[in-house]
């Protein structure tokens, strides 16, 4: 079969827990129709394996990518004869305390593989928008890359799976700059996600939807039984089937309908073949999407910035929960959140709404709520 065949082939799987009895088999079988994690490895080659580690919370709150799925992963690339590293930058904190907390330390230890750790970057030029992404070298000096993401929803993009995930090839601290410069558009911040994609492409994604998140994702949502599995090679490929399970509305996936746009791989759904079980049979049924407020997104630039501020949903934080750490303060790319006399205060005009502060806050204390302009439509039309 042509190559062009195995690059739009999406396979779904059902595993009902992340029993390891159970989930390794599932990923073999997974892996089966795209040849198996052999046709991906070759023996001695370095793999890095790219879970998501957002952040430090327990595998059961479906912040992470679940541990069993990485250890499930570590032990197919050594049978097939790679060397496995994990590796991610998460938004806030060290990676080994990310990863002691989410679970993955734990397997890393019990496996023998190595913790790849993102510290240093390297310059990489880019060809589209954007003419520089400074990666990190763990990531783009890798023989192979697996994808692991874990399908969740988004606040700001709506759904986060493989091409998102990649994200965390940008070195955590500068990870704030990357949102200024795509600043308020979804669209440019798609793009941007799309051009680090296209830089260093992941040779397979492993999505772990065993649990996923609804809601409120991708730090503050919560979990949801779906009990799949979904491979590919082509991460847009992966999401736009990953987008079609969860029931997502097209006009709210961005990545998608940018690498539609731009005539990306993989965004065509007419050419997008599955294998295990259909999407159909795998649909989730009344998946809960993100709190956001679009009412922006369809409106001319002018208006778009003179009626951002009273209608965009923002963030705000709850007193009774906020313990005044300043993770988000540190975090918040357009530095719009201060701590005085005692409370947390944003600056919604300087806001860009990227959820950063949602994501990465270690006590649940910020909540969302609707701009002023639509909380008085609600109230009163
Ligand atoms: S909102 Fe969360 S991250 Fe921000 S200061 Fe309060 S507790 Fe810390
Ligand atoms: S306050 Fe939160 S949503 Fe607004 S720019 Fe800062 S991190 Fe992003």
């Amino acid at each position: 079969m042509s190559h062009n065949f195995f690059m739009n082939l999406i396979t779904i799987e059902k595993a009902s827990s992340y029993d390891r009895e159970e989930i390794k088999p599932a990923i073999i079988r997974l892996l089966e129709p795209l040849g198996g994690m052999r046709a991906f490895v070759k023996p001695g080659e370095k793999v890095l394996l790219k879970p998501n580690m957002l952040s430090g919370k327990p595998p059961e709150a479906a912040v992470t990518t679940h541990p069993e799925v990485v250890r499930a992963a570590i032990e197919l690339v050594r049978e097939a004869g790679g060397i496995p590293l994990v590796g991610d930058s998460p938004g806030v904190g060290r990676v080994d305390a990310v990863a002691e907390k989410c679970g993955i330390m734990k397997v890393i230890r019990e496996t023998g593989a190595s913790l790849a750790e993102f510290k240093e970057s390297v310059e990489v030029q880019g060809s589209g928008v954007f003419k520089r992404f400074d990666l990190a070298r763990g990531y783009v000096e890798a023989d192979r890359l697996i994808n692991l993401p874990k399908l969740k929803t988004h606040e700001m993009m709506t759904m986060t799976c493989a091409v998102k995930n990649l994200f965390g090839s940008i070195i955590g601290t500068a990870k704030p700059a990357w949102h200024l410069k795509a600043g308020v558009d979804r669209e440019m911040f798609a793009r941007m996600l799309l051009e680090i994609y296209l830089l260093r492409k992941p040779d397979l994604n492993i999505v772990d939807a065993v649990t996923s998140m609804e809601g409120d994702g991708p730090g503050s949502g919560d979990p949801r039984h779906v009990g799949l599995l979904i491979a590919g090679i082509n991460p847009v490929a992966v999401d736009v089937i990953a987008g079609e399970i969860a029931g997502f509305p097209n006009k709210l996936l961005y990545v998608e309908r940018v690498a539609e746009r731009l005539s990306i791989d993989g965004a065509d759904r007419a050419a997008i073949q599955t294998a295990g079980i259909s999407p159909q049979e795998a649909k989730i049924r009344d998946f809960r999407l993100p709190h956001q407020s679009d009412v922006q997104w369809g409106l001319p630039p002018f208006l778009k910035n003179r009626l951002r501020h009273y209608c965009t949903s923002r963030p705000f934080a709850v007193p009774e929960k906020c313990r005044l750490c300043g993770i988000c303060r540190d975090a918040c790319p357009p530095g719009a959140i201060e701590i005085k006399d005692g409370s947390l205060h944003v600056d919604y005009n300087r806001c860009i709404r990227c959820f950063c502060c949602r994501e990465l806050c270690p006590h649940a204390a910020l909540d969302v709520r609707d701009g002023p302009l639509i909380r008085f439509m609600k109230k009163y039309i």
